[in-house]
């Protein structure tokens, strides 16, 4: 068969003896010899089933490159920023947008920018410890829309699983208790199409905080129009499929299990003996999703906020102003040192025969509990903060769109009636 091209990645099959199939070693996937040459007589046929897309419209914006953290944004020809939305660094024309760098789809922004300052405000109820500046109109004027792209999938499954469905029906007669078990021989086998699966390939942004902000509905994906991206700018990055398709593989797998396990739900229990899923093709694609972004730099740190343009999440660390912090921290000393002092003479807990050994003792325990307090408090504070926001949740993606059995046999193999005395009621 020679050198045949991963249809998943475009990784390389090479035939693995251990498994009797091709496998491919960058994303994974195997395939049967059958399934290889089947592949290559409709190579790209879902890919040629594709209208052409009409370019001259896209490639009036321009590709700029970061100088720092090398992400690729896309923008309108005369964008005015000078600065990367991931990394703050600055940026470099690079020239007409390539037509291979054209999105697929897009979800469109849900959240209003006043919407983004309100909830970013809201949140930082939190940020009482924050420098005062950080909360002004000038550092939330900095609030900007951007796109962030994310590569999806479309798979085509194949689906040979058979195993044995069996029925359990029991019942009472008498004082023995019978237990009637039927078996079937199940054969489900098939295709199904997945279409936009989302991949966990980003591109340069702070992965934690898409990761906090970045759970997305795609259902709701539009197909992209090339006036979105001249409203915002969006980062554009390549995607390492193999990588990326260890991921998508994991859900489509795990949702076709599902499909099977609806067609034999009317078994009792089901015991599979073989289970071949098979990823057999894949279209890739990338849509963009869309974020609220505010950069604030204090000091030598960056800090970053995210507002998900579609649900609204928020995420990110507020900073903590060291001039706040150290007044609160004095704060607390003072009171718990005086309070001790006040506590310690009323109770005449430090004794108070000698005057001088009595102040040096309260003084002394005032500091040490007025210092731990301060800490205690401080820490916590300083952790409200920086709480980990919200749970991030999976992405809503539309999944098994169509699935086609084209076997779908329930053989009855046999039936056998146990009975057991039962116990005294
Ligand atoms: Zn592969
Ligand atoms: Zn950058």
């Amino acid at each position: 068969m020679g050198q045949s091209k991963c249809p998943n990645c475009d990784g390389t099959l090479e035939y693995r003896a251990d498994h009797r199939k091709f496998g491919c070693n960058s994303c994974g996937s195997f395939f049967t010899e059958e399934q290889v040459k089947k592949l290559f007589k409709g190579k790209n046929k879902s890919q040629a089933a594709r209208p052409i897309m009409e370019d001259d419209e896209f490639c009036q914006g321009e590709l700029y490159k970061c100088t720092v953290c090398g992400a690729e944004i896309m923008a309108e020809a005369d964008l005015k920023i000078g600065w990367c939305f991931c990394c703050g660094g600055g940026l470099q024309k690079q020239g007409n947008l390539p037509a291979a760098y054209r999105p697929e789809g897009i979800l469109p922004f849900e959240i209003s920018r006043d919407a983004a300052v309100e909830i970013f405000k809201d949140n930082l109820a939190y940020g009482k410890l924050s420098p005062s500046a950080f909360s002004s109109d000038e550092v939330l004027s900095g609030l900007k829309g951007v796109y962030l792209p994310v590569w999806m999938a479309d798979c085509n499954v194949g689906i040979n699983v058979n195993g044995t469905g069996r029925t359990v029906k029991s019942w009472i007669y008498g004082d023995q208790l019978y237990t009637e078990t039927r078996d079937y021989s199940v054969e489900r086998n098939g295709e199904a199409e997945y279409f936009s699966v989302p991949s966990d390939a980003v591109g340069k942004m702070d992965r934690d905080l898409m990761a906090m902000a970045g759970n997305y509905d795609f259902t709701k994906l539009q197909r992209f129009d090339p006036s979105d991206i001249f409203r915002y700018p969006a980062e554009y990055c390549p995607v390492n499929k193999g990588e990326a398709f260890k991921c998508i593989q994991e859900k489509v797998k795990e949702d076709t299990r599902k499909t099977v396990g609806k067609s034999v739900s009317k078994y009792t229990d089901f015991i599979p003996e073989n289970e071949d899923i098979d990823i057999l093709g894949t279209y890739w694609n990338y849509s963009l999703v869309p974020l609220w972004l505010l950069t604030y730099t204090s000091g030598r740190k960056t800090y970053r906020f995210a507002v998900n343009g579609q649900t609204g999440k928020f995420a990110g660390d507020a900073p903590v102003s060291p001039v706040k912090l150290s007044f609160w921290a004095l704060v607390v000393f003072v009171t718990v040192a005086l309070l001790t002092l006040v506590i310690t003479t009323v109770t005449g807990f430090a004794g108070s025969a000698d005057q001088s050994g009595f102040l040096v003792r309260s003084v002394g325990t005032g500091a040490v509990l007025g210092a731990f307090a301060a800490a205690v408090v401080c820490s916590i504070a300083v952790r409200s903060v920086r709480r980990p926001h919200e749970v991030p949740e999976p992405n809503t993606y539309a999944g098994d769109a169509e699935t086609n059995f084209t076997t779908k046999l329930d053989r009855y193999v046999r039936q056998y009636t146990t009975k057991v005395k039962c116990k005294d009621k």
